[in-house]
């Protein structure tokens, strides 16, 4: 049983470190802040271990450090990383708040496990975020940045030659060229990196907006000769084309694909499965030694073609790399914040000391996906 002083929310976490993840939804200097806010820190036993924050860090900033049975026992929220398998979810008290990226747009079973078993189910990734109170909870903000940095490093380490121009006494090596497709908060970031690191940057979005923002980080917009000036759907994201504009936008991105070193994809629709920008046949038009790095690989297919998750799959001399974990490899900072996103959510849940739903905030109808009744509400029923 977990020390807890009366009326305060208990909040653990878990570790969920595996092969490619090294992130922890919680670290001490959170840890701190949220005691402010009367929140008591459970964390499970090495869980920021692989993010170089020490089951000492945690109780020096006042966190208890316990096994998973006492944080299922005593807490009365979850933050997550990755969304809690089904296991896990089964040994939940019913009236659990749940707070992470539950993949809630696309896996309508798996929500309806969550419903099932009780839990009040926040999830991120229906955050409104362009209110401005949401700012400091964005987690896809914050762990893009984070990926399309290192998404510039992995690409920049697998290639063979430099990014920047080298004068040396045995000749002139010109620089990467390097292209980023889908230039939001990820493609942005990679554009910064890759131009840091001496590159030669073009970059293209679908949404008309982007072109400003790219060429003010002093990479060029690649034209690419068609009219998707519908590209922006709702919310300043982009919306799905239709299968005769995808496949003009494919044939034009494998044509243009050819020139490149380097190519870093990013793109996403919000609660779609990412389109395909280059296929088989672009991958085919790339040079050898060319490198591949998608960011949107994933189970259900990414922006390239033939592009696998964890995966360097090398074609012809071209490597492409199947990497939407790349936050994790900064797992320092991506913890710390991700740990404020998570940190913020939770503590617009605290009314008066205890969890509620307030359904007239927009934020509560937005991400509350599965129960809505909270703890204490049930202890007092
Ligand atoms: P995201 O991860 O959903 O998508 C990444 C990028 O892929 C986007 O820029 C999108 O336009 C692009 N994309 C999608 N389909 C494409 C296609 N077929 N071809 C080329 N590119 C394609 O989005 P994100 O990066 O999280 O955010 C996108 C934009 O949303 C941001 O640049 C920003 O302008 C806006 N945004 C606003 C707020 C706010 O209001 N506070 C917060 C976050 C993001």
């Amino acid at each position: 049983m977990a020390e807890q002083a009366e009326g305060t929310v208990v909040f653990g976490v878990f570790n969920e470190t595996s092969g490619t993840e090294s992130r922890v939804a919680l670290t001490p200097d959170i840890v701190a802040r949220l005691r402010k806010s009367g929140v008591t820190c459970l964390v499970e036993h090495g869980a920021g271990d692989a993010a170089e924050y020490t089951d000492a860090d945690y109780i020096a900033a006042g966190a208890q450090v316990c096994d998973a049975e006492t944080i299922l026992e005593d807490a009365q929220a979850l933050g997550f990383v990755d969304r809690p398998g089904e296991a896990l979810i089964s040994r939940m008290k019913p009236g659990t708040w749940v707070i992470g990226m539950l993949g809630s747009f696309t896996d309508n079973e798996y929500v309806e496990t969550l419903e099932k078993a009780g839990v009040t189910a926040v999830a991120i990734e229906r955050l409104p975020r362009q209110l401005s109170s949401a700012q400091s909870m964005d987690e896809m903000t914050s762990q893009n940045s984070v990926m399309g940095y290192k998404a510039a490093l992995v690409a920049a380490n697998a290639y063979g030659s430099f990014l920047p121009m080298m004068t040396t006494a045995a000749g002139t090596i010109r620089p990467a060229k390097v292209l980023i497709l889908g230039a939001g908060i990820a493609g942005l970031q990679a554009i910064g990196t890759a131009k840091r690191l001496g590159a030669v940057v073009t970059a293209y979005d679908v949404r008309p907006a982007s072109k400003d923002e790219v060429e003010s980080l002093g990479a060029k917009f690649l034209d690419l000769g068609l009219d998707l000036s519908a590209g922006q759907g709702e919310g300043g994201y982009a919306r799905a084309l239709s299968a005769e504009e995808q496949a003009a936008q494919q044939a034009a991105v494998d044509e243009k694909a050819a020139g490149f070193d380097i190519i870093i994809t990013t793109a996403k629709v919000p609660g779609r499965k990412p389109p395909v920008l280059l296929t088989e046949r672009g991958v085919a038009g790339l040079h050898r030694g060319a490198v591949v790095v998608d960011c949107a690989a994933s189970d259900l297919g990414g922006n390239v073609e033939g592009s696998t998750v964890g995966q360097i799959v090398t074609e012809d001399g071209v490597k492409v790399i199947g990497a939407p974990y790349l936050a994790s490899e900064v797992a320092t900072t991506a913890s710390n914040l991700l740990s404020r996103n998570v940190a913020d959510i939770l503590t617009h849940f605290i009314v008066d000391g205890a969890l509620a739903v307030r359904p007239d905030e927009e934020l509560d109808q937005a991400m509350i996906v599965a129960g809505h009744k909270p703890l204490n509400a049930q202890k007092e029923a």
